[in-house]
């Protein structure tokens, strides 16, 4: 058994010492066989929800109705779910409902892709009835059973295929993908939110060109909120660019290329996606800096106004073109600013109302803003007798 299980062994021992089969399952086992890291440890049991929480004291109800209960342990939770079927998938979509069963076999059957269908028992062996580790070696990625079937079934495991790609720099294999290509208007069916998660970590991977090449070649771009008309502009970016780092960088990114730089149309295609209120925000900031970045033209005052976070992101954005600044050339010019935040700056508005005599209203909005602006570049130093006095001839 790879060591980075051992911590949660003893919780399999446990299952199966009550007379129920346990296994880890999905990404972890694939990772671990990969030699990747690994994020969180699934569990797979033949003991229904009820039943694990009579053999474990403290458990966590996070999605009891399809059979996942969270073990804790030492400090760890682990996921835990009841070998399941799908059955009556409607509208291909994800079902409604889920049948509990007692065999692994089954509960393998009806996950996506062979390298997610395999299973490690808790004395290392593994079980893997479909080829997965085959397919781990080869890289390719290969649904379980008849493409065709399961893209009806559930759609977004499409979606999923190409993110895998990106995320694991892997091939999609020949019948699976032309079953991509068949299929690909069903991703109609599917919920925005979910196509999201998955559109996003295909730009998070390790290999985003490849997943992006996939997700245009089959023609799921099309089905996409905003997308249909992009493929040219989405298919321009290099063969080798780096994965992003965070969702706010991969909205950026998107935006960017997409030419989004009138924030009504930026706003109305981040909504199509459901993107948060924050991600939106963050984007706004981040867009402009790019375009800074590309023509060295970043100022001290668009620096101090987008924050840090946003520049850093939009410095790994602009990476993508190659028009980021080396890193310490980033840091040292962010440093470089003489305030980072208006609780920087040796006065506030309640200093310019008793000290400076200005009324409340928007005349002492606009004052703020002017001394702040000359601070940030430099142009008057961060002391309060000389601010008030600026202040006061504006
Ligand atoms: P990662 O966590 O690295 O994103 P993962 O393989 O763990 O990858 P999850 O989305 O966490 O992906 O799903 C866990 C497992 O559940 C998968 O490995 C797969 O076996 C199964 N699974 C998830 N979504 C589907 C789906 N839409 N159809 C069939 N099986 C699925
Ligand atoms: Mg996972």
């Amino acid at each position: 058994l790879p060591p980075i299980f051992e911590p949660a062994r003893p919780v399999l021992q446990k299952i199966e010492a009550a007379g129920y089969e346990a296994y880890f399952v999905g990404g972890c086992v694939r990772d671990t066989i990969l030699g990747d890291p690994i994020h969180d440890i699934d569990i797979a049991t033949s003991a229904y929800p009820s039943e694990i929480k009579q053999i474990f004291d403290r458990t966590v109800d996070t999605g009891i109705e399809h059979g996942t209960v969270m073990i804790l342990d030492h400090g760890t939770g682990y996921e835990t779910t009841t070998f399941r079927t799908e059955s009556g998938y409607q509208d291909y979509r994800r079902p409604d409902h889920v049948t509990f069963v007692r065999s692994l076999e089954e509960d393998l059957k009806r996950r996506d892709f062979t390298i997610n269908a395999l299973a490690l028992k808790e004395n290392g062996e593994v079980v893997d009835l479909f080829d997965g580790i085959k397919d781990l070696k080869r890289h390719v990625i290969r649904a379980v059973g008849d493409p065709e079937e399961r893209f009806h079934e559930d759609a977004l495991r499409m979606m999923r295929a190409v993110r895998f790609a990106s995320q694991l720099d892997f091939k999609i294999d020949g019948p699976t993908l032309r079953g991509i290509k068949e299929n690909a208007s069903l991703l109609q069916k599917i919920a925005v939110e979910r196509i999201q998660v998955e559109f996003e970590k295909m730009f998070l991977g390790q290999k985003p060109a490849a997943g992006l090449n996939y997700f245009l070649k089959s023609g799921l771009y099309r089905y996409c909120p905003g997308l249909a008309d992009s493929a040219d502009k989405l298919g321009g970016l290099n063969r080798t660019f780096a994965g992003m780092k965070n969702i706010n960088q991969v909205w950026a990114l998107v935006t960017y290329i997409l030419d989004l730089t009138n924030f009504a149309a930026l706003t109305t295609f981040l909504k199509s996606w459901k993107t948060a209120n924050d991600t939106i925000r963050q984007v706004k900031k981040i867009l402009p800096l790019i375009e800074a970045l590309r023509w060295r033209q970043v100022s001290a005052w668009m620096l101090y106004k987008a924050g840090w976070e946003a520049f850093a992101d939009a410095n790994r954005v602009a990476g993508v073109f190659n028009w980021q600044l080396p890193w310490p050339d980033a840091k040292e010019k962010y440093q470089r600013l003489p305030i980072k935040d208006a609780r920087d700056l040796a006065i506030n508005g309640q200093t310019l109302i008793k000290e400076a005599g200005i009324k409340p209203g928007p005349q002492l909005g606009k004052v703020l803003n002017q001394v702040t602006r000359s601070v940030v570049e430099g142009k008057l130093p961060n002391d309060k007798e000389t601010l008030i006095k600026r202040a006061q001839e504006i």
